[in-house]
């Protein structure tokens, strides 16, 4: 994928004004066309947020400074460059939803600076025939625009297994490695295999492993049109199978692909785009609309998760050198009640407003004092059941107290393994800490699996660890007894619970429980 421009050098043009302008002209009139074209084609939200591009390209405020730009002696290049980092500066300003439309600018900038240059636009390439993606990293708006017709896969240099890129990369069924070594290396049209469940690229590929390859392919296609049952081991044991969502939008495809509730509900997506608190009538409404797709079935809705890298000016704007050490999660909900009130309160509401069975649950707590606290704050706010993610180590290894409150504990294994290996699961070059095959990783979901059985109370996964089909396995040996993920996966978690006894799985997981490393652990319960 084309790298960002450079910045245009502030020269002065040639002195032909009038060629100058007309040259910005055709390159603007150029790329409006062009995201108009791709608009048109892409249908549905991204259509929206491309029809808004082509708007901020024709902008007329924008134009007449470009032009006010070349009158002073700049290039064209230069020019569109300065035009549009200083509105760019006045979004920023705004913050909120405006501040997130700056990067499209910058984006509609840089297409205007190639087409002036004459050179490829930079974002992922038109092709006539579908290729694999290798780029340095995948701005969200990129990975949700992707055309799945045409990107059969991705690849990047940067981002942990559990950045957003990676998230929502699984969330379309996309085949996705992300943080590899040498992958800007590869040349354009190299031919290579991608093994997404192995982590595996292979370059140029021999006859023999392309047509592995292409039969893997075809045996999962008969897999997941297979009937959907509910999620259970061979020998019957129940493991029910939810699904992770981002908003009540996500609830009809998770009943499509089978979801046997919502073991996830990630309701920060509803205060991210807002400069302040959504009232507690539009939670209810929001919380409501999901609820409603699951009559007589759990749904666990997380209570607000900000901060780190999921940031929320109006909960708090503090500089934290380490911002995923810092006030996130219940922390900051503590530091600011009000805002925790009317969530739980709106969804209170949704609660008696439908016949869902909700779980409602706190982010990134530490000890069994935060869970009491919670649990308590909730039970008041008239809420069925109330519990706690184990995302901090601290919470694992303290589980039996923590359990003696907390009606259930849900491990959100994409914090757990950051904080357990202290790798901060956005960067690229810890990217292979953030495993959570690890054993210390799971030895901490079997502390948490044990305290569970002793207390007779649920122990769900909701990271992207139940997501891996080998991994499922383990964390039911380790005591897991729900299991919930993006909607796109469960087809072969599902399929992979159904050929291993609860016999056999704990035989996996005691093996990958004794294992000296992450890679160890997989081969152990491979194995096993
Ligand atoms: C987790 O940390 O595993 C989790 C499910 O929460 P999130 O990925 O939203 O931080
Ligand atoms: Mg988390």
């Amino acid at each position: 994928m084309p790298e960002p421009l450079a910045a245009p050098a502030d020269e002065q043009h040639g002195g032909d004004v009038a060629a100058e302008k007309q040259k910005v002209q055709d390159a603007v009139a150029k790329v409006a066309a062009d995201l108009g074209a791709r608009a048109q084609k892409a249908g549905g939200e991204a259509q929206q947020v491309l029809e808004a591009a082509v708007m901020m390209a024709q902008d007329p405020m924008l134009a007449d400074d470009v032009t006010a730009r070349i009158d002073g002696g700049k290039t064209g290049e230069r020019a569109v460059h300065e035009a549009f980092a200083s509105f760019q500066e006045q979004l920023v300003a705004l913050g909120g939803y405006m501040a997130e439309r700056a990067t499209d600018l910058a984006d509609v900038a840089q297409r205007i600076i190639a087409a002036l240059r004459g050179v490829p636009a930079p974002g992922v390439p038109e092709s006539d025939t579908p290729f694999i993606l290798v780029a340095r990293d995948l701005a969200p708006a990129d990975t949700a625009l992707l055309d799945l017709e045409k990107v059969l896969g991705l690849v990047t240099s940067d981002g942990g297994p559990t950045s957003h890129t990676a998230i929502l990369a699984r969330s379309k069924s996309i085949p996705a490695i992300v943080g590899v070594t040498g992958a800007l290396e590869l040349a354009d049209g190299t031919s290579i295999v991608l093994d997404a469940a192995a982590g595996a690229v292979v370059v140029d590929p021999s006859a023999e492993q392309v047509a592995d390859a292409e039969q893997r392919i075809a045996d999962r296609v008969a897999q997941a049109a297979a009937p959907i049952t509910d999620g259970a081991l061979a020998d019957g044991t129940k493991v029910p199978l939810l699904a992770n969502v981002g908003s009540a939008k996500d609830g009809p495809a998770a009943v499509e692909l089978g979801a046997e509730g919502v073991g996830l509900f990630r309701t920060e997506f509803l205060f991210l785009d807002a400069s302040e608190a959504p009232s507690v009538e539009t939670q209810t409404a929001q919380y409501t609309a999901l609820l409603e797709f699951f009559p007589g079935k759990k749904v666990v809705v997380r209570a607000l998760d900000a901060g780190a890298d999921k940031p929320l000016s109006f909960l708090n704007d503090a500089h934290e050198e380490n911002p995923a050490l810092g006030l996130r999660g219940l922390r900051a909900l503590r530091a600011s009640e009000q805002i925790l009130h009317d969530q739980l309160t709106a969804l209170k509401n949704a609660q008696d407003a439908t016949e869902a069975d909700l779980w409602v649950m706190a982010p990134m707590v530490a000890d069994a004092e935060e869970t009491a606290w919670f649990v308590e704050y909730g039970k008041k706010l008239g809420l069925n059941t109330v519990g706690v993610m184990a995302e901090v180590p601290s919470l694992a290894v303290v589980a039996d107290q923590v359990l003696e409150s907390a009606d259930f504990v849900s491990i959100g294994t994409n914090d757990l393994t950051q904080y357990t290996l202290a790798a901060d699961r956005m960067l690229g070059s810890v990217a292979s800490y953030q495993d959570p095959w690890h054993p210390a990783v799971l030895r901490l979901v079997k502390s948490l699996g044990d305290a569970g059985a002793a207390a007779g109370k649920g122990v769900g996964i909701c990271g992207e660890a139940a997501a891996d089909p080998q991994l499922a396995v383990v964390l039911v040996g380790l005591g897991a007894t729900t299991l919930s993920m993006t909607p796109a996966a469960l087809a072969d978690v599902r399929a992979e619970l159904a050929g291993v006894t609860l016999e056999q799985a704990k035989a996996k997981a005691a093996a990958a429980l004794a294992a000296h490393s992450a890679d160890g652990a997989r081969e152990a319960a491979r194995t096993a």
